[in-house]
């Protein structure tokens, strides 16, 4: 059936309206396979099968993601063996010895590090492309690039305890409400910075919690920013 304005005028504030096509983006995954990781006397390696991230992952991405009418779809989801650089077991300790800071999306030194261990072969230009380590620095869950189509998140964490116990293993998912934030959380906001999305401002104060951050963490996404993420989301279809 066909529309009509006065029925898609009320239907606008209630995320995307049901007359606006669903937008499709294919992500590969990247189980990276090699690198053991130790901080604090924990071992950590990459746990995470390809069917959890097909299945539980993603079901709960698209769940995230369903106001804005973006669906992810999974390309491919396979380990991967990282690169073995000369330099590798001092890359690997750059990143297990980061220390806590300022959320960034690229610059620091384990940003680099991480970047040299990456295999660009398996890179799929036309896809988002979510790569998976073991650990990624002191209270770090995920990184990514504004605008642009690599997401780097970390299996293991140690972000609840700040950054003071060893790192333990992430949830995959969490039933709502978000107390601690799940990979699949971890991996839908980074997916927000490559559909060019940042932080709110942390002063500004929020009813509800949102997937960008700010005031309070959660899964919502503002009229302003799905408008936003449509957009590049049919930039990246073009690539
Ligand atoms: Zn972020």
């Amino acid at each position: 059936m066909k529309w009509l304005p006065s029925v898609c005028t009320l239907l606008l504030g209630l995320g995307v309206s049901a007359a606006e096509p669903i937008i499709t983006l294919p992500i590969r995954f990247h189980l990276t396979q090699g690198a053991t990781m130790t901080v604090k006397g924990q071992a950590m390696e990459n746990w995470v099968k390809p069917e959890e991230l097909t299945g539980l992952v993603l079901a709960e991405v698209n769940r995230i993601w369903k106001p804005a009418g973006i669906q992810f779809v999974v390309e491919r989801a396979q380990p991967e063996a990282l690169l073995k650089p000369k330099d590798f077991k001092e890359l690997l300790a750059v990143v297990e010895n980061s220390k806590r800071g300022e959320e960034e999306v690229a610059g620091s030194g384990r940003t680099a590090a991480i970047g040299k261990l990456l295999d660009p072969a398996q890179q799929l230009r036309s896809a988002l492309n979510v790569y998976l380590l073991p650990y990624i620095g002191a209270t770090y869950q995920g990184y990514a690039n504004l605008g642009g189509n690599q997401a780097v998140i970390g299996v293991w964490t140690d972000k609840a305890s700040r950054g003071e116990k060893p790192p333990v293993k992430a949830l995959l998912v969490e039933a709502e409400p978000m107390k601690v934030g799940s990979l699949a959380r971890t991996i839908a906001h980074e997916l927000g910075h490559n559909l060019t999305l940042t932080h709110p401002d942390k002063s500004e104060a929020s009813a509800v919690g949102r997937l960008m951050g700010g005031a309070k963490q959660g899964y919502a996404l503002t009229e302003e920013e799905i408008a936003k993420a449509r957009k590049s989301a049919l930039k990246h279809q073009g690539k």
